[in-house]
């Protein structure tokens, strides 16, 4: 708890490179909620299973996920508009449907992986906090008045997304499925949420949340998370890679022999600028339905009662 910078004075511009703190995030909850792994294990076991069984995403029923989002603000910049997020739900509903128009600029060879996740989101709910935070890190602060921000509201059912300023050159971090509740959700930094107010180039297209939703749905980063070419994500269709790709690549860029079409850097999983990724593959999407099936089986509960009363 000791990483809040309270009162302290940042520059409000974004980071020249993408860094995510999923992983950061999860090494610590790991230690701490020690079911977790357990519960990871179980999720693993059951991606597997669905793989196997040769699922048919074309046939999948469209999800519709009720969303919170936390504005919590320091400054009164970081208050953002309804507008700001609603330009940040419906870059995540383009590209969780696959119709975002630039999956069109995927390589040819890859063309026919890029897939619609049938996963869309509905907002339902946005509370505003003022605090004295000047800048939170991935220790959990923002989803707990104690720790300057707001606890999250029905995660069992609901995603929520906290939108706040980021320490240390962070644009967002997530928990993934199985976690405990009080900390479930998504976390964004103000200057790479949504596509207008603070959004700030590169990181003004609203990717930094489909990638931090896409842990959420237990996706990991492509490269595996290892320095070198040992790690893995879990998924075969995305090429065995290096390390993370930054900025607007050129393609291909080939590392650990997976020429002659190299590293998918245009995968949203990747570290690339929002305008260089554009894509999630089968098998991903596969991963994130059954995460979302499996271990977060109540964003996929609609109860009548709640249809009824939008009517
Ligand atoms: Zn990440």
């Amino acid at each position: 708890m000791a990483k809040r910078s309270p009162g302290r004075r940042e520059p409000r511009a974004a980071p020249p490179r993408r860094a995510c703190g999923a992983m950061a995030a999860h090494m610590l909850l790991l230690e701490r909620f020690p079911q977790f792994r357990a519960n990871l294990m179980r999720l693993e076991r059951a991606t597997s299973k669905r793989r196997e069984a040769r699922f048919d995403l074309a046939a999948a029923p469209v999800v519709v996920i009720d969303t919170v989002v936390h504005v919590v603000h320091s400054r009164a910049a970081e208050n953002i508009s309804d507008a700001q997020i609603e330009s940040q739900i419906a870059v995540l509903n383009a590209d969780f449907r696959g119709a975002n128009p630039d999956m069109k600029k995927v390589p040819a060879p890859w063309a026919g992986l890029a897939s619609d996740a049938r996963i869309s989101f509905r907002l339902s709910k946005v509370t505003r906090t003022a605090t004295k935070v000047a800048g939170f890190s991935t220790d959990d602060g923002v989803k707990s008045a104690a720790g300057g921000g707001i606890a999250p509201l029905d995660t069992a059912t609901h995603l929520n997304l906290w939108v706040c300023p980021l320490s240390g050159g962070l644009l967002g971090y997530a928990q993934f499925p199985g976690g405990p509740p009080a900390t479930d959700g998504v976390v964004i930094n103000t200057l790479a949420f949504g596509t207008t107010g603070t959004a700030q180039a590169p990181f003004d297209l609203g990717r930094t949340a489909t990638h931090e939703v896409g842990h959420y749905l237990n996706l990991r980063h492509i490269w595996g998370d290892t320095p070198d070419c040992s790690g893995g994500d879990g998924v075969a269709d995305t090429p065995n890679c290096e390390g993370p790709n930054y900025g607007t690549p050129a393609w291909p860029t080939i590392t650990c022999n997976n020429g002659p079409n190299g590293d998918m850097f245009m995968n949203y999983m990747d570290y690339v600028d929002d305008a260089a990724m554009f894509m999630f593959t089968a098998q991903q999407v596969l991963r994130m339905r059954t995460a979302l099936e499996t271990a977060r089986p109540g964003l996929l509960a609609k109860p009548a009662a709640r249809k009824r009363r939008k009517r």
